[in-house]
């Protein structure tokens, strides 16, 4: 199967990795909505909501909590927006949750590196 999330799970895709253990991966999105949106997918090839089982995903929404301190601390968001697609709506079919910060006085979009060395460093 040839599963671009798989990819970057097993490192043949590069990514801006923002957390990973055991179970979970975390990166931010190529292609950002705003700074900091950030996907948490599952290690193991889940297609959807359908298919992901009950322990993996409380484990998903456990990281999801670490990462909302994570940007709160290092980004200043003002909100976030837990996103998950599925069927017509979802453009990769490797199960993914997208964390999207809001701000109250957005600022333009920057670098992904810049957003990468903000949460990382
Ligand atoms: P969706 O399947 O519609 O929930 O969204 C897929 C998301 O994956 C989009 O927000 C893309 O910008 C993002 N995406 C696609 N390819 C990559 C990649 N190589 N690295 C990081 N994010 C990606
Ligand atoms: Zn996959």
């Amino acid at each position: 199967m040839n599963c671009l999330f798989c990819g970057i799970v097993n490192g043949s895709v590069p990514s801006y990795k923002i957390y990973e253990d055991d179970t979970v991966f975390c990166f931010l999105d190529i292609n950002p909505d705003s700074n900091g949106h950030m996907l948490i997918i599952p290690k193991k090839h889940y297609k959807d909501l359908n298919d992901i089982d009950l322990n993996t995903l409380n484990h998903i929404i456990e990281i999801s909590k670490k990462m909302k301190k994570l940007l709160e601390e290092k980004l200043y968001i003002d909100g976030l927006t837990l996103i998950q697609n599925n069927g017509d709506v979802q453009e990769v079919k490797h199960f993914h949750l997208h964390l999207k910060p809001f701000y109250n006085n957005p600022k333009d979009l920057m670098k992904i590196e810049e957003i990468y060395n903000i949460l990382t460093k």
